[in-house]
């Protein structure tokens, strides 16, 4: 670990701020991020989706990127856009890659000020894990045999050093990431998982200020509000799962609390 001392910068230039979307999700969930933590980020923050939209890809500056995936929730149209992002983010020259959900809001001065703690140069697999234990499964090279791994949740977002996502690239980028996804049969976030923790043997750093849906997004004191890197949103019926923002903007108005919570950190 850096000392911020030591480390100097805190830049969010050097941040690859990756969204995995899908049209049906344009109109709904991109746009609430465009009017909240966007503003934030929005010359290192891209979209990647699975069909042409003039309209986002305007108002995102032309970081709204089709990829030739499906559009749909299947493991293999998932690892197809964890693929895009990897392989775009390779072709930068920037430091980190950082992936998140169209469902996550990313409170992005938090983000800048966690990965400056942390020197690209080293490999860093940041992120929390949905799972209270490694997930056990069969080697896929030797089915006699079981291995386990951790891997942050996708959904909570995660975050890739340059010197490690240098590493993965033999085994994860131009299309081999699909052929692992299809080699261990799960999704997206487990493959990446499955690439650094098993094949590299570099184990997942937890951040806890990561937060998915899977988590009661309710239950943050106020004060602690600032101190999170991601949240997120979730419905099960008529039930929401939302964080908890004092605000004079109504619920109705804002349903998933990004615009409260915007407010809430920035001012507005
Ligand atoms: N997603 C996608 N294609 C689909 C469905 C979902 O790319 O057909 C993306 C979606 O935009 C989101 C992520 O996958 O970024 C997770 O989807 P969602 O939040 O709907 O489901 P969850 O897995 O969280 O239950
Ligand atoms: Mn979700």
């Amino acid at each position: 670990l850096l000392s911020n001392h030591v480390s100097g910068k805190k830049r969010l230039k050097d941040i690859f701020l990756s969204v995995k979307t899908t049209q049906s999700n344009h109109r709904t969930r991109l746009a609430i991020i465009l009017k909240t933590w966007f503003k934030q980020a929005p010359e290192d923050t891209y979209f990647f989706t699975d069909q042409k939209d003039d309209e986002f890809n305007r108002l995102t500056n032309g970081h709204l990127i089709k990829t030739n995936c499906s559009a749909s929730h299947h493991r293999t149209a998932l690892c197809c856009k964890m693929s895009a992002e990897f392989d775009t983010f390779l072709a930068t020259s920037k430091k980190w890659f950082c992936h998140f959900d169209d469902d996550n809001y990313v409170h992005v001065p938090s983000l800048v000020k966690h990965l400056s703690r942390y020197s690209p140069n080293k490999p860093w697999y940041l992120g929390k894990p949905s799972t209270l234990s490694p997930l056990v499964i069969l080697n896929p090279d030797d089915q006699s045999s079981k291995i386990s791994f951790w891997f942050a949740t996708g959904g909570a977002g995660f975050c890739i050093s340059r010197a490690l996502a240098n590493k993965m690239a033999p085994f994860a980028s131009k299309g081999k990431f699909m052929q692992m996804g299809e080699k261990i049969r799960l999704p997206d976030d487990v493959t990446i998982g499955y690439i650094i923790e098993h094949l590299l043997s570099i184990n997942l750093t937890v951040v806890d200020t990561f937060h998915s849906h899977l988590e009661p997004m309710n239950l943050f004191p106020s004060k602690t509000l600032k101190d999170q890197i991601t949240f997120s949103y979730s419905r099960s019926g008529t039930e929401m799962n939302v964080v908890n923002v004092n605000s004079t903007i109504d619920s109705s108005k804002d349903p998933t609390r990004f615009m409260a919570l915007y407010c809430h950190l920035n001012g507005c």
